[in-house]
């Protein structure tokens, strides 16, 4: 965005990326995330949907999972068709590779050198592990790994109850999986409205996820 911003407004601008073009955002993010939670909703609906008791009685309705994988699948595949704000017809140079500052207006883009008069860090953030004994061993997803999974797992644990674990939380349970939410904190979207939360905690327990809120966690050494 902030590419596309200056190069509209005339700036010669290189764009460096080491990874995937478009971000967590476009790759792992908001983009897959939506495209699951919309697959799950059309479960919800399938299974529950008002304007379906008047045709079809319950026991007629979606009484088998859906497929997971083609979910999955489709929602990573919608993520290619929306434009990158590095594409050429916004004027970005594009640099794949490391960026590492090596002076106050030079950076290495894996050993090739380029020169600027300002830069824009927009780096982003990683999933962080919290440290719980045993969690490592487990193993466990994150945003990243777990829109590749190949099979709905037939029951998963979401740890942290701020938007994207209730979104995950919900949209997996909805899809077939058994999903308990686990929290530290007194309930969940703790920096929300607090009426806004309960309706998003009543909904969620209506859809049969397990929440527990104030849990401890054993903490690696
Ligand atoms: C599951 C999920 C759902 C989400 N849903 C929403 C939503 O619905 N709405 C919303 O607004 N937000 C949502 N978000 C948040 C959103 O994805 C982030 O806020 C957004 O991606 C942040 O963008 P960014 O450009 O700051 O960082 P990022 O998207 O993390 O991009 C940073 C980029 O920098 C690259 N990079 C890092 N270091 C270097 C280096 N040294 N050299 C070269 N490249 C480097 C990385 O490879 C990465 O591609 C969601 C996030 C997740 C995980």
């Amino acid at each position: 965005m902030s590419a596309a911003g200056a190069a509209g407004l005339g700036a010669k601008v290189a764009l460096i990326e080491r990874n995937l073009l478009g971000g967590d955002c476009l790759n792992v993010g908001c983009v897959p995330s939506k495209g699951v939670i919309r697959a799950a909703r059309a479960a919800h609906e399938a299974r529950n949907g008002a304007s379906l008791e008047s045709r079809f009685p319950a026991k007629r309705r979606l009484t088998f999972p859906p497929r997971w994988r083609a979910c999955a699948d489709s929602a990573r595949g919608s993520a290619s068709t929306i434009p990158s704000s590095a594409s050429p017809s916004f004027g970005v140079d594009v640099f794949i590779g490391n960026g590492r500052f090596v002076g106050p207006s030079a950076i290495d883009v894996d050993d090739r050198p380029l020169k600027f008069d300002r830069a824009v860090i927009a780096t982003g953030a990683r999933a962080a592990e919290p440290p719980i004994s045993g969690l490592r061993d487990a193993g466990f997803y994150t945003n990243e790994t777990i829109f590749t999974l190949t099979e709905l797992p037939r029951r998963l644990a979401v740890i942290g109850a701020g938007p994207l674990g209730c979104e995950l939380a919900q949209c997996f349970q909805r899809l077939g999986s058994r999903v308990t939410l686990i929290t530290d904190g007194a309930a969940i979207l703790p920096r929300e409205d607090r009426d806004a939360a309960q309706i998003v905690h009543r909904q969620m327990e209506k859809d049969g996820v397990r929440i527990i809120a104030g849990a401890t966690f054993n903490t690696r050494k």
